[in-house]
């Protein structure tokens, strides 16, 4: 049973002031962080409500229907997230993830998509646009984000078992209908395909073989997340993290597997591939092997808060830039300062806080997305 709390949406979306330098400056690609780490990746999340409780984000006693979800006035409009959006790739962004929540619970996403495909970036590119879903209603959206202009697609499922991934889902989700969506992302045309499954130890590690062998070979890479302690409310504690490398022992003991290359530094995900030849698996091992040293990545909550980690307690305030009369150069040098003061690692120094846990209470992972 998770302790009743009410989670923090920080500042009730008030958040930091970000700051304004007197001097402003052209918008630039050189802006590091206090670790030398470039800005390059934005996560934005559209909503922060969800149609499945998994237990490990939104658990169902703290997320219940007295929740206080941010009203539609306090989400950032298309229009807004598209102008931040085109800041950002200004200062060097270049990928972009669609997150939440559901983002496909965003009314008219496709039409944010089609926005966001007319940015380029600095080097006169597309962006490299991506969404994170559950896969729930990805049947009804995908030929609509695909004709739209979205470029990849990653699917959540944390097993092939319907009692295990109901049970983890919390509101008696089918996986057929998981399935189903990521067939209908296929037939789209989606190529490149990517399923998220998070291992959580004695609730789902069953499943890991069974999703091995169910995706090997179809041109779709699994891969497996360590149970994080994200939020305030998943009660998360280090005897349910199935470390990434026992994962990789027990798929090897069956279907060997051989490391490979990063596509690109600062990838989140360790690739490997089947020896066979029979596709690729990746791990996210954000526990046992923390990736802080190269993370290039911002998030933007859904109500336009700017947050430097996953793992932040308090966000900076661009809502209130974006609506007020500040210029987008001044917004630019906002986010340069707000970056360049960056010192966040939280994952590295997660076993000096307190036994197993973090001491501070975190922000919502569905609020900022993950
Ligand atoms: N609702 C969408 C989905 O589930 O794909 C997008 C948002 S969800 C917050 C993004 C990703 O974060 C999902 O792959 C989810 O499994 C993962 N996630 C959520 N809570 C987590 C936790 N405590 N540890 C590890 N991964 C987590
Ligand atoms: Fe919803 Fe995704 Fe969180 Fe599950 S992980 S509760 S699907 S936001
Ligand atoms: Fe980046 Fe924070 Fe995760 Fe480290 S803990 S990899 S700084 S988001």
């Amino acid at each position: 049973m998770v302790e009743k709390v009410i989670p923090i949406r920080l500042d009730e979306g008030k958040g930091l002031t970000p700051s304004i330098p007197g001097q402003l400056i052209a918008a630039n690609t050189s802006t590091k962080d206090t670790r030398g780490r470039p800005l390059r990746d934005l996560r934005i999340s559209v909503t922060d409500r969800c149609n499945f409780r998994c237990t490990y984000c939104m658990p169902k006693e703290i997320f219940d229907k007295d929740y206080p979800y941010l009203s539609h006035s306090d989400l950032l409009s298309f229009e807004e997230i598209t102008r931040l959006t085109t800041i950002f790739a200004t200062l060097g962004v270049e990928k972009i993830r669609l997150t939440g929540g559901e983002p496909l619970l965003r009314k008219n996403l496709e039409v944010l998509v089609e926005m966001l495909s007319k940015i380029r970036t600095v080097a006169g590119k597309p962006l490299d646009l991506t969404l994170t879903t559950n896969g729930s209603i990805l049947r009804k959206k995908a030929a609509a984000l695909k004709a739209a202009g979205l470029h990849r697609l990653t699917i959540s499922l944390d097993g092939l078992n319907d009692d295990i991934f109901k049970k983890m889902n919390d509101v008696d989700f089918p996986v057929t209908d998981v399935l189903d969506g990521i067939a209908a992302a296929q037939e789209a045309g989606f190529t490149n395909l990517k399923v998220n499954m998070v291992v959580k130890k004695g609730t789902n590690d069953q499943e890991i073989i069974g999703m091995a062998k169910h995706f090997k070979g179809s041109g779709v890479t699994l891969r497996f997340i360590e149970f994080m302690d994200v939020g305030s409310s998943n009660g998360w504690d280090m005897s349910q993290v199935l470390p990434s490398q026992e994962v990789a022992n027990r798929i090897n003991a069956i279907f060997p597997i051989e490391p490979i290359e990063a596509n690109y530094p600062g990838e989140v995900a360790q690739r490997w591939r089947y020896v066979d030849g029979s596709g690729e698996i990746g791990f996210i091992s954000s526990v046992t092997q923390t990736f802080c040293h190269e993370c290039t990545r911002a998030r933007i909550s859904t109500d336009g808060q700017l947050y430097l980690c996953l793992f932040a307690n308090e966000g900076f305030d661009f809502k209130t830039l974006l609506r007020s009369d500040r210029s987008d150069l001044e917004i630019a040098n906002a986010i340069m300062s707000t970056w360049s003061a960056r010192n966040d690692h939280y994952s590295e120094i997660r076993g000096s806080n307190t036994a197993g846990s973090n001491s501070s209470r975190k922000v919502e992972m569905s609020y900022i997305g993950g």
